[in-house]
């Protein structure tokens, strides 16, 4: 659940970056300001991240490298990647020391011309900050000794490393973090390596092999063990807990299996070759990162949590391998989550009820005008909280249920997640699916709820009056 990002994140795609001109870490917003289009500065597609981030006791200061392998879309002779954490002390392009001006949260970078299909490698060297600024929007959390990243609060992952903050631009990665000994560097993605480097450092090496969006990562140190065990249809389970609570979290983590087999049977296989729960202590709010799904360690042993565990991992389907375009498009995850989770949570609460999923859809159905009025429609949303991608999103999800039935329904699901696995979806794709999948043309009754101003009658439930 990161409404607020995806939207900070897609606000800045076609708008006008302001760039203070200046070269290296002397760049200052004093000098002379020139603008340019940012659409031209992002003519590259992203392939490749190699991030190494270094953390040490008692610093807020993290020294880091990025690595990015990027295929120009156009003529390149400059371009720019998305970086509000710190401090840049050095930019190459293949290679080649390359010249750069920093502003904002942006860097221009001056690379030899790159001709229109070129791939490069552009690495940076930079010390990021872990701090949130005076108005708390950065996305970091601290321990005593650490610290985890909430993406949801603000745009983030260009707070962490330098990045193409772009939805839609999906692209591999390798992610090393080196921690003290006794700490341990976290990342989404498979664990690939550990080696241990002199002066008692450690380094983890992640590697995400399948293509994620670039605000879909959490990277975090701590006093933390991973737990690893072998899940169903050949899933391996990573939960990643505070070391000293990891047989208390142990009955609640083993509930994954169920919620995985309970999804796939579903929606398929599972996207990715890992799953698990990260249980940072302190405060964090939960969310989903590709392979993984980030809820506090003390909430998680406050309860079930059912609907958010069904939630987040749903997004693993819906977010993560089968990523929104746009904000507009982005109830295609937070509703199906909604949906999803609300479902799971329905049987696991009221098993003995064949109606509890269409009773909870009943309470989002009396809630869902209230929500359109003050958010918009699900798929022409408001900058809000999201809440009418999920409910209005949900509720158009549950209206072709009802009008395709259970089975077809299944199969537009199964198609989609299928069509567009490690790729993008947009609404027009999704009614798309569903109008050839079910033969027949559902999209009159897709638009109307995903579109609509009013909540529209509910198939199959003539007695649910819209308020
Ligand atoms: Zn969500």
């Amino acid at each position: 659940m990161k409404p607020t990002y995806r939207l900070i994140t897609l606000g800045l795609v076609g708008a006008t970056a302001v760039l203070a001109a200046g070269t290296g870490a002397a760049a200052s917003t004093t000098d002379t300001v020139r603008t340019v289009d940012a659409q031209d500065l992002m003519r590259y597609n992203a392939l490749h991240y190699d991030v190494s981030l270094e953390y040490r006791s008692g610093s807020k200061d993290m020294g880091g490298t990025t690595t990015l392998k990027a295929r120009a879309t156009g003529a390149l002779s400059r371009f720019a990647l998305d970086f509000g954490g710190g401090r840049i002390n050095r930019v190459t392009v293949n290679g080649r020391p390359a010249r750069f001006q920093a502003s904002g949260e942006r860097v221009l970078v001056t690379p030899k011309p790159l001709a229109d299909g070129a791939e490069f490698s552009v690495t940076v060297d930079y010390v990021v900050t872990r701090s949130n600024g005076p108005d708390n929007h950065g996305p970091w959390r601290e321990i005593e000794d650490g610290f985890a990243i909430d993406p949801q609060r603000y745009q983030t992952m260009h707070h962490v490393y330098p990045c193409k903050n772009d939805i839609a631009d999906k692209a591999t990665y390798t992610i090393s973090v080196t921690a003290p000994a006794h700490l341990t560097g976290v990342a989404n993605g498979d664990l690939s390596q550990t080696r241990q480097l002199p002066g008692g450092r450690t380094v983890r090496t992640y590697r995400m092999a399948h293509p994620m969006p670039a605000h879909d990562g959490q990277i975090a140190v701590g006093p933390y063990s991973l737990v690893t065990r072998p899940g169903p249809d050949g899933v391996t389970i990573r939960d990643v807990v505070p070391t000293a609570q990891a047989s208390q979290l142990k009955q609640t983590l083993a509930r994954t299996d169920d919620q995985l087999r309970w999804q796939t049977a579903r929606l398929g296989a599972y996207p990715f070759a890992t799953y698990g729960i990260f249980a940072p202590l302190g405060t964090i709010s939960p969310y989903e990162s590709q392979t993984m799904t980030t809820i506090s360690a003390s909430s998680l042993a406050s309860g079930p949590m059912d609907y958010l565990r069904a939630h987040e991992l749903n997004h693993q389907w819906f977010g993560a391998s089968v990523t929104p375009v746009k904000l507009d498009d982005d109830w295609t995850a937070e509703g199906h989550a909604h949906f999803y989770g609300t479902w799971y949570d329905s049987e696991q609460t009221r098993p003995d009820s064949p109606d509890a999923f269409a009773a909870d859809m009943r309470m989002n159905y009396d809630m869902d005008q209230e929500v359109r009025d003050s958010e918009g429609p699900p798929a022409t949303p408001k900058p809000v909280s999201g809440q009418t991608q999920r409910v209005g999103g949900a509720l158009a999800l549950y209206a072709l249920r009802q009008t395709v039935g259970a089975q077809t329904f299944e199969r537009i699901e199964r198609t989609v997640v299928s069509r567009f696995k490690d790729g993008v979806m947009s609404t027009a794709d999704y009614i798309a699916v569903a109008s050839q999948v079910s033969g027949r043309d559902v999209s009159g009754l897709l638009k109307d709820w995903l579109y609509g101003a009013k909540t529209p009658p509910m198939p199959g439930h003539p007695d649910w009056k819209s308020s």
